[in-house]
């Protein structure tokens, strides 16, 4: 019997063909295999009928862990007799199929890590140690099928050892690409800051040391730099604050091992799990009672991101040295895109580090760590790139329409929707400015080349002036194809709901800023959304910004225009003059500000928490996205809800003016853990009993929370409590983010309901 398979999903890149050869020996079966340039996996098989039977079961049973295996068509027939053997054949340039798609890039397996150990083995202390099951394959791979020559692996022609394995079926590097040893592979090298080689026999253990010493040093990896300190001395810390202009935002910590997070963090075992897995992503993890580390990294927070070493390289770091973990942040300039080339490395990083740890192969997709955090057990994805991309999000239907989403203007991400399967790219970050435009570009054009999709329609935000939206326009008159807005709130609820292939909810979306159906700065929102589109049901009072977008810098700002009007502010103002830029002079023209009608508003649930977090001293100036607000939540986690305010909702809004006028009459009475614990339950519950409500009145079973405020984990919780105890079922994103990098695909959702 002849049998001739097509297998999408992921399969190039994960020691597929090694597997399928390997079955079809074990069942006497003749024919080959071969990479397409669709991302597809073609095989012929000539043999007895029982075992051609066997062998396409064990594809699917017996695949190798790391393969996603999305569709199978097979053609049966007579045999051909053209074959003698089972052979792995020449990659075809064949492209018929789309929605194939390349593995993310995988942490060094455990077989490798001893081999990269062991004294007698080849490739003992070779850094870049991998094998079919590990190693980096989006971050190297330039085009399809994945062969060494598509890949930045090209440069490095492998030696007679590393060939031999690489040809040998019983071998674990058979037709591994990334295949490369000490004599043929890419070389590690340090330098001084201006790029001044350091003859060192032994470059990376020297970093360790360098590090542990206190020296600053950006390090090469797979999908970017990265700059590294210590984490037990401030020192270095705080001068690479100094010279990156970072005040307070929270650096990343690379932990030596399970047990070195252990002994600062608290690590439960999903957490553990998380850590240890081929995705390695930073996780934000609870500052242990006894936490020893520097306070610098991530201050006035009650947790800490850390991550695992994910290369042999990294591992290394820590042999000769006593440090823990090492801050380990992406080294991008401000808003701009982690830095990827050598030369741009030392113009844009040199001022900023004592030293560089290069390596001599070129990246060739940019990608940033992940983070995840836990609610209990349920992940929340704040950044969704290294290990994740580009593996799609699989929905449970399936549409007609190819359609691409443009994502909003912070942490943007891009997302191409096809058929079932939502291909989401790697963080690209804020699009504001030219460089991280032109990333989110080049990356679009190789999510659409590598999924092989055609786009019948864009989608984006309905922001006018996005730069996004500017984009997308661009591109819909390039590929002459039609563009539609989506509103933001709706796209965070869309998500939700294309996640959990639910096709009607009550959605709950809070964050800093949407841009609202009605032109307004929207925030805190009760949509309904449904195959029809959406609706507004309710909202967060609408609050004024006093002075715009200063509001969003200075939360005092938004504190002086809730409680203006209320309470007698203006002594109190004047007593925080110092917490404005420019003092009383400043308050004055605030005092002013507040008794005119014109001054912009919100409905943003991220302001009125920056409005709290500033009423009780935590937080006075967003130095980074969300600062106020991440900053309220931890002073919250050991308070309790002592106000416990009863929510008052008039004409669908939640009364958001009695919350920050109590807070502040209390302020004296109570801790500041207990009214930020208030606040934020004052905050949750109101929102949720309004969304339960308007569900109810629709006969609506579903209610579902997203946006940024969704990474609160006492809000999302209390929301939770709430609704569940209304019979309702409460929805919350797993797979993928709350935030604004889950827009891309919920706008993609939004345009594709109405076909569900
Ligand atoms: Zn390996
Ligand atoms: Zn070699
Ligand atoms: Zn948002």
């Amino acid at each position: 019997m002849r049998a001739e398979t097509k297998i999408s999903g992921i399969v190039q890149g994960i020691g597929f063909r090694p597997f399928v050869y390997r079955i079809a020996v074990e069942n006497e079966l003749v024919g080959y295999v071969r990479n397409r340039r669709d991302a597809v996996a073609e095989i012929v098989v000539e043999g007895k009928e029982d075992k051609v039977k066997r062998f396409l079961n064990d594809l699917k049973k017996k695949k190798p862990p790391l393969a996603r295996i999305y569709n199978v068509t097979t053609n049966y027939s007579e045999d051909k007799n053209e074959f003698e053997k089972f052979t792995i054949l020449k990659s075809s340039e064949n492209v018929e199929h789309s929605g194939s798609v390349i593995p993310p890039d995988v942490s060094i397996c455990e077989e490798c890590l001893s081999e990269l150990r062991d004294p007698k083995n080849e490739r003992y202390n070779y850094f870049f140690i991998t094998c079919t099951n590990c190693g980096p394959r989006y971050t190297i791979i330039k085009g399809l099928p994945y062969d060494r020559p598509n890949t930045t692996m090209q440069d490095f022609p492998m030696c007679k050892f590393c060939l031999r394995e690489y040809r040998a079926p019983s071998n674990r590097r058979f037709h591994a690409q990334t295949v490369a040893c000490s004599k043929c592979g890419p070389r590690v090298y340090l330098t001084s800051n201006d790029g001044q080689p350091m003859e060192h026999k032994d470059p990376i253990r020297e970093t360790g040391r360098l590090l542990q010493e206190g020296y600053i040093v950006a390090i090469k990896g797979n999908g970017g730099f990265h700059i590294a300190t210590a984490t037990t001395l401030s020192e270095p810390i705080s001068r690479l604050r100094k010279v990156k202009h970072r005040v307070h935002k929270p650096f990343a910590i690379m932990a030596r091992n399970i047990e070195a997070a252990r002994s600062f963090a608290e690590v439960s075992r999903e957490e553990a799990e998380l850590l240890t897995s081929y995705i390695r992503p930073i996780v934000l993890l609870l500052k242990s009672e006894d936490y020893y580390l520097s306070e610098l990294i991530s201050p006035g927070l009650h947790n800490i991101g850390v991550m695992l070493p994910s290369t042999g390289l990294h591992v290394m770091l820590f042999d000769g040295v006593r440090e823990p973990a090492f801050v380990m942040t992406s080294a991008n300039p401000p808003n701009q895109p982690i830095v990827t080339q050598n030369q741009e490395a030392l113009r844009r990083l040199g001022p900023v580090v004592d030293f560089f740890l290069f390596h001599n192969r070129t990246i060739a997709q940019r990608c940033d760590d992940s983070v995840v955090r836990l609610h209990d057990k349920n992940p929340s994805v704040i950044r969704r790139s290294r290990g994740y991309a580009p593996e799609p999000v699989c929905l449970k239907s399936s549409v007609d329409d190819c359609v691409l989403g443009v994502g909003a203007e912070l942490n943007a991400t891009s997302c191409v929707l096809l058929q079932d399967k939502a291909f989401i790219s790697q963080h690209i970050g804020d699009v504001e400015n030219l460089e991280t435009r032109e990333f989110l570009k080049e990356v679009t054009r190789h999510l659409m080349r590598l999924t092989n999709s055609k786009i019948d329609v864009i989608a984006c935000d309905l922001h006018p002036k996005f730069t996004t939206t500017r984009l997308a326009h661009e591109l819909g008159d390039q590929l002459e194809r039609p563009v539609v807005p989506v509103q933001h709130h709706y796209a965070h609820i869309a998500s939700l709901m294309g996640e959990h292939n639910v096709n009607e909810m009550v959605g709950i979306a809070c964050d800093g800023f949407g841009y609202g159906s009605d032109g307004n700065a929207w925030g805190g929102e009760i949509l309904h959304g449904n195959r029809e589109g959406f609706q507004r049901l309710g909202h967060l009072q609408e609050q004024p910004m006093i002075g715009g977008d200063l509001a969003t810098l200075y939360p005092l700002r938004m504190t002086a225009g809730i409680l203006h009007g209320t309470v007698d502010i203006e002594e109190w103002l004047l007593s925080n003059s110092n917490r404005f830029p420019h003092g009383e002079k400043e308050v004055e023209v605030v005092i002013r500000q507040l008794e005119k009608e014109s001054v912009p508003k919100t409905t943003s649930c991220g302001r009125v928490l920056d409005a709290v977090s500033a009423v009780l001293g935590i937080c006075y100036e967003r130095t980074y996205e969300g600062e106020p607000a991440m900053k309220l939540e931890s002073a919250a986690t050991k308070g309790r809800n002592i106000l416990n305010l009863e929510p008052k909702l008039a004409s669908n809004t939640v009364d958001t003016t009695i919350l920050v006028r109590e807070v502040f009459s209390q302020r004296h009475n109570h801790s500041i853990a207990d009214l930020a614990c208030s606040a934020q339950c004052y905050l949750a519950k109101g929102l949720a009993q309004l969304a339960v409500e308007e569900a109810e009145r629709l006969g609506v079973k579903a209610i579902g929370f997203s946006g940024g405020v969704a990474y609160n984990e006492q809000i999302t919780q209390t929301i939770r409590k709430t609704v569940e105890k209304g019979g309702f079922k409460f929805f919350v994103h797993g797979l993928v983010p709350p935030g604004d990098g889950g827009v891309s695909f919920g706008q993609t959702i939004a345009v594709s309901l109405s076909k569900w």
